[in-house]
């Protein structure tokens, strides 16, 4: 999500930068350069209007002319207002009911609603350790039955059986007697596709919800719809009381649109977004790391949450204490990342959230895959430990020997050294104030 954003932006962003002294004109530029980039991230009308305006108010005033550095005291007043448009603070799901709390979910057909409802079964399992059942009310589709059925087993939660003979509200009260017996924490409840303009199927979910009060009733959008996502929760949101939004598809979606109109349009706040087809390609939204991202700085806060599950705690520490102090970066660390990295199932979800990764092209992030990691690991390991010191003693006939043992030919040596190399660059720069001046920008 964001990237054509990002990349409108970065430009503005880069000009205002390192600037000691902003003029009336300087402003002018930047909020209408914003504008145009929300505009043509199809943003809602109302939505950029409101923000740009918010903007302007704030740029003008003692808060960022009266600054020692007002291009960034600009660039922090773009951040919390793209923050607050998204809604400023994270909504984790409400769950402080007597057990079992149900959760609703419902949407268009083909918005990504059953591959969420196991995605989220997956998340609350996993990380807030509830035990889950899932039951599908989708009673026009049984391949629709069997789907969740099969998910469930995948991501290894309760899955409760429905037919379409029976109605929507006997079967999800069955289930919910059912959790109650079986002590589960959290029923979710798939339901079948439907538009806010099919009165019979509102009157089916309306029905569905009175009957089974749930705590949370979350709309299903495809985020690739643009501002149009918003405007169908808005709708929806009009005839069922929803308690939140999750964007689907946002792994596909480079404009952002949905995610910056959702919250003013429809007044509920987006509490997942979808990033893959996979079970786990489910975040939990944090609108100020979003807005970080589409100023470029990063979505560091969610890398180190990333890291600080599957990272070995101590090498990663060592590995910051180093690059801080200037020290080099060598192979042996460069083999540490690459097997953290395989821990963490490659790359690519990686890449996303690294500060100035925004500009990069997706073909060259695309080369970083999964699949080069185990052999680039066997490179170093066929390395010599002086060599993984000291990686400049590593000449011509050391690549050929160290290929051999490896099983693989000099040129791939050669590329997982330019890597290297472009790594130490990186990592030099970030020791030489880099991650400071990034840690200034996103603290404030
Ligand atoms: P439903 O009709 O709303 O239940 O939609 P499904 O759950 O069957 O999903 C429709 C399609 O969207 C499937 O092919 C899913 O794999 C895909 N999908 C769902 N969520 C995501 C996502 O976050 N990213 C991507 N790339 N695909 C998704």
């Amino acid at each position: 999500m964001f990237e054509s954003l990002t990349q409108r932006l970065s430009g503005t962003i880069d000009r205002l930068r390192g600037r000691g002294r902003l003029t009336e004109e300087n402003i002018r530029e930047a909020t209408r350069e914003v504008r145009i980039a929300l505009l043509e991230a199809d943003v809602a009308l109302p939505v950029v209007q409101a923000l740009v305006e918010r903007i302007k108010v704030r740029a003008v005033g003692q808060e960022v002319l009266k600054s020692l550095t007002p291009g960034q005291a600009l660039i922090k007043v773009v951040r919390d207002e793209l923050a607050a448009v998204m809604g400023s603070q994270a909504s984790e799901l409400n769950l402080n009911v007597p057990a079992p709390a149900v959760v609703l979910m419902a949407g268009l057909q083909g918005a990504g609603k059953t591959t969420t409802v196991a995605k989220l079964a997956r998340h609350l399992k996993e990380k807030r350790k509830k035990k889950v059942m899932v039951v599908s009310a989708d009673v026009y589709r049984p391949a629709a039955i069997e789907q969740l059925q099969t998910l469930a087993q995948q991501v290894d939660v309760l899955f409760f059986p429905s037919d379409a003979s029976q109605k929507p509200e006997a079967i999800v009260k069955a289930a919910i007697d059912d959790a109650r017996k079986s002590y589960v924490d959290v029923l979710i409840v798939d339901t079948a596709g439907r538009t806010s303009i099919d009165e019979a199927m509102m009157a089916e979910i309306k029905a569905l919800h009175a009957a089974v009060n749930p705590v949370e009733t979350l709309f299903v959008v495809d985020s690739m719809t643009g501002q149009d996502a918003a405007a169908t929760a808005k709708h929806f949101g009009a005839a069922l009381p929803l308690t939140g939004v999750v964007l689907t598809k946002t792994d596909g979606d480079a404009r952002g649109g949905a995610a910056l109109s959702v919250r003013t349009i429809t007044g509920k706040p987006i509490k997942f977004v979808g990033t893959g087809e996979k079970t786990d390609g489910l975040d939990v939204f944090h609108p100020a790391r979003a807005a970080g991202r589409i100023l470029d700085m990063g979505d560091v806060l969610g890398l180190v949450e990333q890291v600080e599950q599957q990272v070995d705690k101590d090498k990663a520490a060592k590995l910051a204490e180093k690059v801080a102090k200037g020290k080099r970066f060598d192979l042996n660390d460069l083999r540490d990342q690459l097997e953290q990295m395989q821990n963490m199932g490659g790359l690519s979800g990686l890449m996303d959230k690294l500060p100035g990764m925004g500009q990069i092209p997706d073909h060259v992030k695309n080369q970083v895959t999964g699949k080069e990691i185990p052999r680039q690991i066997a490179i170093i390991n066929s390395m010599t430990k002086k060599e993984r010191r000291n990686p400049t003693l590593i000449n011509g006939s050391r690549r050929a020997r160290i290929a051999r043992g490896a099983g693989l030919t000099p040129a791939d040596v050669n590329k997982l050294m330019k890597q290297y190399q472009q790594m130490e660059k990186m990592m030099g720069k970030l020791g030489r104030g880099g991650m400071k001046g990034m840690m200034r920008g996103l603290s404030g």
